[in-house]
């Protein structure tokens, strides 16, 4: 019988020893970790997922600010807004919520953040220091997804770990954290030819490619671990991942459930990142 990896259960679990850290923290250095949102526009679904961010903070102890903008807001002035937050030394994660406008370019804004602030990890510095097995704040789904993957044992040394989905923010990072624990990658995508064979050599398969149940039993191999990432909402307003639950959960050895899989874990491993970058800034402004 598939055995579920519950994201909510392991997410509180490092969330009390987070806020028990943070406690520890405030009480040495009398500094409160804060995190800083930006939002542009008011897309529903990245309202929730601020809301949700500033809850988890506040939850753990730590200072959260959202700040919300108009969707016309200018490209300039959010840099502007950046670079006085960068200077900010109460200011310790900067986070500003995708997608953004059109007429704004996303990866200029993303350059604007402080390295030292950049709490999603998706600097190209950062991608650069992953890549290069130096220190740096790791991106928030992909941590998420080897944690739960730690959590329940699961041995990735040597066995095969197919990902579905080359994005900067999932597969791409991914391929990096799971050589890092000698696992052997394959990454998928969209143009990739035969996936199913790809996909039923997997021991370890991470689906992160948008699109409901498109992952059916006969693609996965038997008894194989399989990580659904996707967050799809149906017409009935139901959500649901990539991968077929019903179906895969016949035949997968572990399986994460849609929602309260990797979900819970994005959230957890951004208030893993604000501490460790609150702590980091302390610690350089001691050594100046
Ligand atoms: P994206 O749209 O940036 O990328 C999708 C990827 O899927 C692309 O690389 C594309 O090549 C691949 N793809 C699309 N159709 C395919 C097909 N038929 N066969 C093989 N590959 C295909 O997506 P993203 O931002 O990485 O997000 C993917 C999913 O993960 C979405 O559902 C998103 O909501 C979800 N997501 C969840 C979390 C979380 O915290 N759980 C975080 C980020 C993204």
């Amino acid at each position: 019988m598939t055995k579920l990896m519950d994201g909510k259960l392991v997410s509180s679990q490092i969330r009390a020893e987070i806020s028990q850290e943070t406690e520890e923290f405030i009480k040495e250095m009398g500094i409160t970790p804060h995190l800083l949102v930006i939002i542009v526009g008011n897309d529903p679904a990245s309202m929730t997922y601020v809301k949700n961010k500033k809850k988890a903070c506040e939850a753990v102890g730590f200072k959260s600010t959202v700040i919300e903008l108009p969707v016309e807001t200018t490209e300039n002035h959010l840099i502007e807004l950046i670079q006085q937050l960068n200077e900010d030394n109460s200011v310790h994660g900067i986070l500003v919520q995708l997608p953004l406008p059109k007429h704004i370019n996303e990866e200029k804004i993303i350059e604007m953040i402080s390295v030292k602030k950049d709490v999603d990890g998706f600097h190209p510095y950062q991608v650069g220091c992953l890549v290069s097995g130096m220190d740096c704040l790791k991106p928030c789904t992909p941590s998420g997804v080897i944690e739960l993957l730690k959590y329940y044992d699961i041995e990735l040394k040597g066995r095969h770990a197919v990902i579905i989905g080359r994005s900067h923010i999932v597969g791409k990072p991914l391929i990096q954290l799971l050589l890092d624990e000698n696992a052997t990658v394959t990454i998928c995508h969209s143009q990739t030819k035969d996936l199913s064979q790809l996909t039923k050599s997997a021991d370890i398969l991470i689906v992160a490619i948008g699109k409901p149940n498109f992952i059916k039993a006969d693609m996965v191999k038997d008894q194989a671990v399989v990580v659904d990432v996707g967050i799809n909402r149906l017409e009935t307003g139901r959500l649901v991942g990539d991968v077929a639950f019903d179906e895969v959960s016949t035949k997968a050895s572990y399986m994460t459930p849609v929602p309260g899989g990797v979900g819970p874990m994005t959230i957890t491993m951004l208030l893993r990142n604000t501490l460790k970058a609150a702590k980091d800034l302390q610690s350089s402004s001691l050594s100046i």
